[in-house]
Parts: C-alpha cells; sequence; structure tokens
C-alpha cells in the first residue's frame, strides 16, 4: 500500500509530473484541485480512478460545502 507523500491516507493516485512521481491521497489530490493546481499528469493507484470524478466534477462530489 502507498500513502500519500503529504498525510498517512493511502495513495489513491501518483503525480507524474513530481520527481520522482508523488503518491497524493484524495483528500491531498482534492485539496490541491480546490487551491487551482490540480494534479492532471497522474497514475490511478489501486485499480478505480475516484480522483477522476473530482477533476471532472470539482470537488462538491466529495466534499460537503461549507
Ligand atoms: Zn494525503
Amino acid at each position: 500500500m502507498v500513502t500519500c507523500a503529504q498525510c498517512a491516507a493511502p495513495a489513491v493516485i501518483e503525480d507524474l509530473d513530481a520527481q520522482p512521481p508523488a503518491p497524493w491521497c484524495l483528500g491531498c489530490a482534492t485539496t490541491l484541485v480546490r487551491a487551482g493546481d490540480p494534479v492532471v499528469n497522474y497514475r490511478p493507484l489501486g485499480g478505480k480512478d475516484e480522483y477522476a470524478r473530482v477533476l471532472a466534477g470539482g470537488s462538491t462530489a466529495v466534499l460537503p460545502f461549507r
């Protein structure tokens, strides 16, 4: 199991623009999308690509409005 570069959560994607490729969990990847700096060149880890939904639909699919 690969863990996120930023926290201890399991990584769902790997940022291929980083050198070496940086693993991100869904929470941290979503934070980057919200910050306007989404990871676009990536490889999904673990078979299903939940992050694609975040990228396509923005962050509201994952995090509720505050
Ligand atoms: Zn994380």
